[in-house]
């Protein structure tokens, strides 16, 4: 049995804890103090703290964790604050066996990477792909980017997606502007802004769904290419275009 909950942090993070038998992972603690209270509230130790990438909203609780826990830090940037152990093409989490695939995702930072987990279907994706949206492009380049994407949409429909903040209703806004006839896109944004009315979270999606409404993830749809008035661009400058748009937005 794998348990995952949903923390919020910050403005708009969410925290993920990930409970299977005698382990309790933090994933992108950007804040320590919603942790300690979950950690109280289930009588749970924390073992371990997954991180995405270096930014602080996804690992400023780290210090106050290590500290008040003792538990061990993982991640694949060294700049993480207290970090015990450096992810450098790791398939597996040492220690857990298969029950974390990581998948090195570099386009927000040089080292982002996202954690897997094949027996609860659950992608966790930090500020790679998110709900009807991409993160900027920070350290890397639009086609490390790119490439990480399509390595997170290879995975399975049924993949549950837990992303690293609620973007999903200015996602939506902008895939709205880009393609303003498309009853998919506003249904999804309706959709979305009747749960963010009653304050409801938007994640997780499916990457099943995602693969048919993010545009970040449709960049070989030629509807898509028609809409930015690309068609004969190739699926590289689809998305460096879609990603430029989206910062302007
Ligand atoms: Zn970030
Ligand atoms: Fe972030």
């Amino acid at each position: 049995m794998i348990r995952i909950d949903q923390l919020n942090a910050h403005d708009d993070n969410y925290v993920y804890m990930i409970q299977h038998q005698n382990q309790t992972i933090a994933i992108d603690p950007g804040e320590a103090e919603p942790v300690l209270t979950y950690l109280q509230q289930q009588q749970r130790q924390l073992t371990l703290i997954l991180n995405t990438h270096m930014h602080l909203d996804h690992c400023g609780g780290n210090l106050d964790l290590k500290r008040d826990t003792g538990c061990h830090i993982i991640g694949s940037d060294e700049r993480i604050p207290g970090i015990d152990l450096i992810l450098k093409g790791e398939l597996h989490i040492p220690g857990l066996g298969e029950l974390i695939n990581v998948l090195y995702t570099p386009g927000h930072t040089r080292n982002d990477c996202c954690y897997y987990l094949p027996q609860g279907s659950a992608l966790f994706s930090g500020d790679t792909l998110f709900n009807g949206g991409c993160g900027h492009v920070f350290e890397g380049t639009m086609e490390s980017l790119y490439n990480s994407l399509a390595s997170l949409a290879a995975l399975p429909d049924e993949t549950r997606l837990y992303c690293g903040h609620e973007y999903s209703e200015e996602n939506y806004r902008f895939a709205a502007s880009i393609e303003p006839t498309s009853a998919l896109i506003h249904d999804k944004l309706a959709k979305i802004q009747q749960q963010r009315r009653l304050g409801q979270p938007t994640v997780p999606t499916t990457l099943g769904e995602e693969r048919c409404s993010n545009p970040f993830l449709r960049c070989s749809d030629s509807e898509l290419h028609r809409a930015l008035k690309l068609e004969q661009a190739s699926d590289l400058e689809v998305f460096t275009d879609l990603r430029l748009r989206k910062n302007r937005f």
